[in-house]
């Protein structure tokens, strides 16, 4: 309890209640690819309550994570965390940490959208984050010409991110006075400053141009992000990736991997790992994929996204020319595509967008008709047992949570972090029921 009476009590001597332990800031652009990264909040909000970045971190998260890894900033004061503090953006262990106790303490829900943490386990981490902070001046300057909060967008925080899209120029990654580089969260970090020199990070105008293919990959790290950002309530499928190249190669290579490996110039023993689920692809490597294919990176990963604009980019043609009807053919291949792709999508959209009435097509194609109208039902079901599953590995770790920071996992407790009424649902409530009246030591 010592721990977490100290947690709230603050570098600047300022006793944090223990309900909002931190101002309940909204991160900036938090529904687009310009969301604004973990280790950029982290660094606003210690602005916002006047206190260092190394306060917080020390007196605030450090207590209530208790975590190995955050020692030694305390015990020697070294630098070890904050050289290693482009993580908080990332997949792993420390953006996971930092999500639950910065929402914990700021009674936030959205946090993990500053981070990467949706495509744990589904890309690589090597070389995914640039280990030092990376900016462009143009956009940090017109922060500061607009008076808005100064902030950094988690896709400067990814190293194949190395273009700025609006100006076109190339992100810097030192301080045109010092010439230092600077980590992503430093002791002193306020954003849109140089740690070492305080040095006004923003700039008039910058003469070198960025190269096409740079330019390029900065889209598709937008579309990527942007992608994410989309499926905020919904878990990504397991290695939905690797999942994305077997089908890609599947198609376009006639299941031939070697071929496939060949074409895109990656190692052929690499290529077959990810084929067969047994490593998963990183990002230079998907981009390289996307290059060749001249496609967009959503279209890659998003077999579902792509299926629904086939089908739409149709029906827009049908409606721009009359005489242009789908024929039976047309439509019975459509139909096809959804059972085969098992796309979730229910039998009326589907006659909705091919432009049929449900009723001709269920005479027409009774069999078809038929497999759609059961996969979106298994969709829904399936859906359903996913999403109480997932809560309850959530009561599980909060739960834990609490407990560990001696905090009784009563049902407002529990609802305060998970979200309001969701122990009202009968099932949730019995688990949660039987998971408090187990020994709670066990956590
Ligand atoms: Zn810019
Ligand atoms: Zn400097």
């Amino acid at each position: 309890m010592e721990m977490i009476k100290k947690g709230y009590q603050i570098g600047c001597g300022v006793l944090i209640s223990s309900r909002s332990k931190l101002y309940n800031l909204k991160p900036i652009n938090s529904d687009g690819a310009y969301v604004e990264s973990l280790s950029s909040y982290i660094s606003r909000l210690a602005q916002k309550h006047n206190i260092l970045v190394g306060d917080i971190v020390n007196d605030v998260v450090t207590p209530l994570l208790n975590k190995k890894y955050l020692e030694d900033i305390i015990s020697n004061g070294g630098d070890g965390f904050f050289k290693s503090s482009n993580a908080i953006n990332g997949t792993g262990v420390m953006a996971e940490d930092f999500v639950k106790v910065i929402e914990l303490l700021t009674q936030r829900r959205d946090l993990f959208k500053s981070t990467l943490l949706k495509l744990e386990g589904e890309i690589s981490i090597k070389g995914l984050l640039r280990k030092n902070k990376a900016w462009c001046p143009l956009c940090i300057e017109k922060q500061f010409k607009n008076g808005i909060d100064i902030y950094e967008p988690l896709i400067w925080s990814i190293s194949e991110y190395k273009v700025c899209t609006t100006h076109h120029t190339p992100l810097v990654d030192h301080c045109s006075n010092c010439n230092k580089k600077m980590y992503h969260l430093n002791r002193k970090s306020i954003n849109g400053f140089c740690s070492r020199c305080s040095t006004n990070l923003g700039e008039e105008s910058i003469s070198e141009n960025a190269s096409e293919s740079d330019l390029n990959h900065s889209e598709q790290i937008e579309t990527l992000v942007n992608w994410l950002v989309k499926f905020k309530d919904v878990d990504l499928e397991d290695m939905f990736i690797n999942k994305s190249i077997q089908q890609m190669t599947d198609s376009l290579f006639d299941q031939k991997v070697g071929r496939a490996a060949k074409h895109f110039t990656i190692p052929e023993s690499t290529y077959r790992d990810w084929y067969k689920e047994r490593r998963v692809p990183n990002l230079s490597s998907l981009l390289k994929i996307c290059d060749s294919l001249n496609i967009d990176i959503e279209s890659l990963l998003n077999k579902e996204v792509e299926m629904k604009r086939t089908l739409i980019m149709n029906e827009k043609k049908s409606q721009e020319s009359h005489s242009l009807k789908i024929n039976s053919t047309s439509v019975e291949v459509l139909l096809e595509n959804v059972v085969a792709n098992q796309i979730p999508l229910s039998l009326t959209e589907v006659a909705g967008i091919i432009g049929r009435d449900r009723t001709s097509l269920t005479k027409s194609f009774p069999e078809l008709t038929e497999k759609i109208k059961a996969q979106k039902k298994e969709n829904i079901s399936d859906q359903k047992l996913k999403r109480q599953r997932d809560l309850e590995q959530q009561l599980v770790r909060v739960i834990g949570f609490l407990v560990k920071c001696d905090i009784y996992p009563s049902i407002p407790a529990v609802e305060e972090i998970i979200g309001e009424n969701t122990l009202r649902e009968r099932k949730v409530k019995d688990f949660y029921t039987k998971l408090v009246s187990e020994d709670i030591t066990y956590y």
